[in-house]
């Protein structure tokens, strides 16, 4: 999952930069109103933490652009105490879901949860595909109740692929939604992290469809390959 971390206090953003990275996501900072509306629109994030008072464009404006042009990415602001008025106006604006400043990072990162389960389509809070678990709130897997000792790489890959376990998805995709913009991206280096992830959760569990991607398969069994 990447996200895009829109705010321009350099000690918020950096804390919360860490807190989204430790907690599993592919994070990308934009600390202004332009830089926002340019990467919302040129990058596909599953989304966007947008503080409303911003340099450059205002908060509310660059969501109404992005809506304007049909971006559907889930989106999350940030606004200030009492702005009651402010917080109608993102909603109507496009607004997913709000958060009064200051808040605890644990309310963020439990919010932005709901957001990203509710817009694949899932109502419960941990992830399931036959025996494999994945619990997001504690960035952590599970094969037949075995914990799996996954780098953050390999389970940001498990997370993106149970999350859309209903569909085949591209290596392409995966670069787009695993890699923050600063890293060196090289959809070569997929097969590897799916050949790596193959072997802690089972060969059998992820299907490579030759020419289109890959998509994850519901194994009830236990049984591993060793
Ligand atoms: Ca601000």
């Amino acid at each position: 999952m990447r996200i895009l971390l829109v705010e321009d206090d350099p000690d918020l953003s950096r804390q919360l930069k860490r807190a989204l990275s430790d907690a599993g996501y592919a994070v990308d900072h934009a600390p202004d109103g332009e830089e926002a509306a340019f990467l919302g629109e040129s990058e596909p994030y599953d989304a966007i933490i947008l503080d409303l008072g911003l340099p450059k464009i205002d908060g509310a404006a660059v969501l109404e652009g992005w809506r304007r042009a049909n971006l559907s990415t889930p989106v999350l602001i940030l606004t200030a105490r009492g702005a009651w008025s402010e917080k109608v106006a993102s909603f109507d604006a496009g607004a997913d879901d709000y958060l009064t400043k200051p808040f605890h990072t644990e309310e963020l990162l439990a919010r932005l949860r709901a957001l990203l389960r509710r817009s694949a389509g899932h109502a419960a809070p941990n992830l399931s595909c036959g025996s494999l678990r994945l619990d997001p709130r504690a960035a952590r897997a599970s094969v037949g109740g075995e914990p799996l000792r996954l780098t953050s790489l390999e389970y940001r890959l498990l997370h993106y692929l149970i999350m859309h376990q209903d569909r085949v998805i591209s290596r392409t995709e995966l670069v787009e939604h695993l890699y923050d913009q600063d890293f060196d991206r090289d959809s070569n280096t997929i097969e590897v992290f799916i050949g790596r992830l193959r072997k802690k959760i089972g060969a059998d569990r992820v299907e490579t469809i030759r020419g289109l991607g890959y998509r994850l398969i519901a194994v009830e069994d236990e049984a591993r390959e060793a």
